[in-house]
């Protein structure tokens, strides 16, 4: 029962891998129990395996966010198990390329439908449990692509803008049942994610290159740890941020603070 989150149950999707992993492992070393959730079974028994090395209460499911019976599933295992649920976290997520022009109407429903029917689903299933203890937090995952998109991420860029558009209409819908809800909106944040879309665009240039490349795009000079991620996610998800809902809150090394269109040089 000692720690910050001692006595708390946490859901977080998405989990197994990158930005949700390291959420699981704070919100554990925090005194919380977890179940997280993860799209295949190796990730997710990795994570659990790790985590219970270092004793934390977790566990993990293979359990998709575009399922609502499944959904269902997750949030009543935590409950059952732990007999509550205190906050959510929703990290699962996909990138994708294309424009609208040379995006199919397969590819904008699965961006869709994992990014941001998810987060509906997850949060669907939670908002009983999270209104029969009081007190109760939604942190989602969202992106400095809420704001400031990059080119030919049409169905991405959209499914983030909704997510925080999702948050505030959450945090509005369940205030009175002492519910409160934030967004998160990282900038570049090395994680298996990352990696994979290093790897499309690096051409000649090394895996570590495209991803240093673009942390230089940063004004902090690097991209983030997912832990530095999962920091944020644990103040929004306790009781220190106990006057905060319905924000959008960026953790992005200062990308969105520079104005692209530099000076010429003096
Ligand atoms: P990641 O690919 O490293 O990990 C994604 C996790 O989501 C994995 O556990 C995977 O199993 C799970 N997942 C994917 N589809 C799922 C599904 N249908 N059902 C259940 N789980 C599913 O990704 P990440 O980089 O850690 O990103 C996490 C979140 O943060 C995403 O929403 C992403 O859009 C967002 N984000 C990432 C970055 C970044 O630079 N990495 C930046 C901004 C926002």
């Amino acid at each position: 029962m000692s720690g910050e989150f001692g006595g708390k149950v946490a859901v977080v999707t998405g989990g197994s891998l990158g930005i949700g992993r390291a959420v699981v492992e704070r919100l554990a070393a925090g005194g919380a129990a977890v179940v997280f959730c993860g799209l295949d079974e190796e990730s997710v028994r990795a994570a659990e395996t790790q985590l219970r090395d270092k004793e934390h209460d977790v566990t993990g499911v293979v359990a998709d966010v575009t399922d609502a019976a499944q959904m269902n599933g997750l949030v009543g295992l935590a409950v059952e198990r732990h007999g509550g649920l205190d906050t959510v976290v929703t990290c699962a997520g996909i990138q994708r390329y294309g424009t609208v022009e040379d995006t199919t109407e397969e590819l904008w429903d699965e961006v869709l439908g994992v990014n941001l029917k998810g987060v509906f689903l997850v949060c669907r299933a939670a908002v009983p449990e999270l209104r029969r203890r009081r007190g109760g937090t939604i942190v989602t995952m969202s992106s400095v692509q809420a704001f400031a998109s990059q080119d030919r991420v049409a169905a991405y860029t959209a499914s983030k803008s909704a997510i925080n558009g999702l948050t505030r209409a959450m945090a509005l819908d369940h205030a009175a049942d002492g519910i409160r809800a934030n967004v998160v909106c990282p900038g570049s944040v090395d994680t298996p994610m990352l990696r994979w879309a290093a790897d499309l665009f690096r051409g000649d240039t090394s895996q570590d290159d495209q991803v240093a490349e673009w942390g230089r795009a940063h004004p902090l000079g690097r991209v983030a740890r997912a832990e530095e991620v999962a920091e944020l996610v644990a103040f929004l998800a306790g009781p220190r941020s106990s006057f905060i809902t319905g924000a959008e809150h960026r953790v992005d090394g200062g990308l969105l603070a520079r104005n692209p269109a530099a000076l010429p040089e003096v």
